[in-house]
C-alpha cells in the first residue's frame, strides 16, 4: 500500500520495555490489518546502553537514529545508573538523541478522556472534550542566552544573571510547526509572550504575526500574555487549540495543562526538528513518564503513554491520521469499559496489568 516507514524503536530502562512491548503488539496489527509495513529496528539507550556498550548511547544507534523517519523512545534511567558521573549517565543518551537531531519544538498536548474527566483536577465540564497542544521552542530562550552566570559585585554583592535571546529564526521554525500542526486539528494558534514588558517576547509577537501574514493567513492566530494564558487555562482550556510559546513559559504552561489530564501514564509528547530534503522533519516521541524504577519489571506499568505517543508519530511523522484515530478511540473505549491500570483506577475498579491493557486495546482494534 504504502513505502517503507523507518522507524527506530528504544525501549530504554525500567518499565520502558515493558510499555513498549505493547506498542510492538499495535504495530503487529497494523502490519497484518493495513498492510503498512514498517520498517522497524531496535536499540539501547540509556541504562541498558552503558551496561552493553559503555555508554549510554552508542555511535552506531546515533547513526540509525538519524537514519530513520521516526525514533520511539520508552525511558532512560534508574537507581543503578544513578552514581555513574554526569556525562556518562543515562540521561546523557537522550540529550545527545536530542542535540544531534536538532529537535527544537516539544510538542505536549493535553487531552482528558472522557472516562477520566473525574481524574482531572478541574471540573469535570470544563474539561470534558479537552484536546490543546502545547509547542514549547525547546534549544532557546532564557535557559541557553549569553549573558549568564553568578558574578561578584565590587560592593561585595553578588549577581546572578540569565538572558533571554531569541533570533527571527529561532521564532520562525518553531512557530511554523504551530501552524503545521494546526492545519491537522482545529486550525487556531494562540502565541503566548510578555510582549508588554519583554524585547524577546515584543520580537516573538512581531515574528509570529509576520510570518502568519507572508504563509499561513488560512489558520486562526491570537496572542496572550502567559500571565493571562496561565489563567485562561485554569478557567476555560476548551478556548485552545495549538499554544506555541517559548522555553520557559512552555515549560511552565505544559506541566499546568498535564494536570487537567489526571496521570503521568496517560501523557505522550514529542519534539521535532527541522525538515531535511524530503520535507520529513526529524522526530522524536516518547511518553512524558519517566523509567518509574518503582514499579519496572511488575507489569504494573500503564502503556497508554507510549501507545499514544506513538499515535502521535502516525499522525505527524506519517500522516496517517485515521489509524492515529483508531488507536485514540481504541483507548478510549477500553476506558470506557473500566479496564484501568493502578495508576488511573477508581474506587470499586480492579486493577488491570501492562499486559491485559495491551490484550484490551489490540482487541478493540480487531473488531
Ligand atoms: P524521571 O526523572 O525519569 O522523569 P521521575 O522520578 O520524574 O522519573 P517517573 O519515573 O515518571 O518519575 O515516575 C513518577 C511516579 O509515577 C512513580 O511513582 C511511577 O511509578 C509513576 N509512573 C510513572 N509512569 C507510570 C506509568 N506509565 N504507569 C504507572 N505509573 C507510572
Ligand atoms: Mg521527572
Amino acid at each position: 500500500m504504502s513505502a517503507n516507514k523507518k522507524l527506530l524503536i528504544l525501549p530504554g530502562d525500567g518499565i520502558g520495555p515493558e510499555v513498549m512491548r505493547q506498542v510492538r503488539r499495535v504495530i503487529d496489527w497494523m502490519d497484518r490489518r493495513r498492510r503498512v509495513t514498517f520498517d522497524v529496528q531496535e536499540g539501547l539507550v540509556g541504562g541498558i546502553a552503558i551496561d552493553h556498550y559503555g555508554v549510554p548511547i552508542s555511535d552506531e544507534t546515533m547513526a540509525d537514529a538519524m537514519g530513520v523517519d521516526a525514533v520511539l523512545l520508552g525511558a532512560v534511567g534508574g537507581p543503578k545508573w544513578d552514581n555513574i558521573g554526569f556525562d556518562k549517565r543515562p540521561e546523557a543518551g537522550l540529550l545527545r538523541l536530542r542535540k544531534e537531531l536538532g529537535l527544537f519544538a516539544n510538542l505536549r498536548p493535553a487531552i482528558v478522556f472522557d472516562a477520566l474527566v473525574d481524574a482531572s483536577t478541574l471540573k469535570a465540564d470544563i474539561v470534558r472534550g479537552l484536546d490543546l497542544m502545547i509547542v514549547r521552542e525547546l534549544t532557546g530562550g532564557v535557559y541557553f542566552g549569553e549573558p549568564r552566570g553568578i558574578e561578584d559585585l565590587p560592593d561585595g554583592q553578588r549577581r546572578g544573571v540569565n538572558t533571554q535571546v531569541y533570533t527571527t529564526s529561532e521564532i520562525h521554525r518553531v512557530a511554523r510547526v504551530a501552524f503545521e500542526l494546526a492545519r491537522k486539528r482545529q486550525n487556531k494558534v494562540c502565541s503566548v509572550e510578555k510582549a508588554n514588558v519583554m524585547e524577546s517576547g515584543l520580537l516573538w509577537r512581531q515574528e509570529v504575526t509576520a510570518l502568519h501574514k507572508a504563509e499561513y493567513s488560512d489558520v486562526e492566530l491570537s496572542h496572550m500574555y502567559a500571565d493571562n494564558c496561565a489563567m485562561q487555562l485554569i478557567k476555560n482550556p476548551k478556548q485552545f487549540d495549538v499554544i506555541v510559546t517559548d522555553n520557559l513559559f512552555g515549560d511552565m504552561l505544559s506541566d499546568e495543562a498535564a494536570m487537567m489530564t489526571g496521570s503521568l501514564g496517560m501523557l505522550p509528547s514529542a519534539s521535532l526538528g527541522a525538515p531535511d530534503d524530503t520535507g520529513r522533519r526529524r522526530a522524536l516521541y516518547e511518553p512524558v513518564h519517566g523509567s518509574a524504577p518503582d514499579i519496572a519489571g511488575r507489569d504494573l506499568a500503564n502503556p497508554i503513554a507510549t501507545l499514544l505517543s506513538f499515535a502521535m508519530m502516525l499522525r505527524y511523522s506519517f500522516d496517517m491520521n485515521e489509524d492515529a484515530d483508531l488507536i485514540e478511540q481504541a483507548v478510549q473505549t477500553v476506558l470506557n469499559g473500566g479496564t484501568r491500570t493502578s495508576d488511573i483506577m477508581a474506587p470499586g475498579m480492579a486493577r488491570c496489568s501492562t499486559s491485559v491493557m495491551g490484550d484490551s486495546i489490540v482487541r478493540v482494534l480487531e473488531r
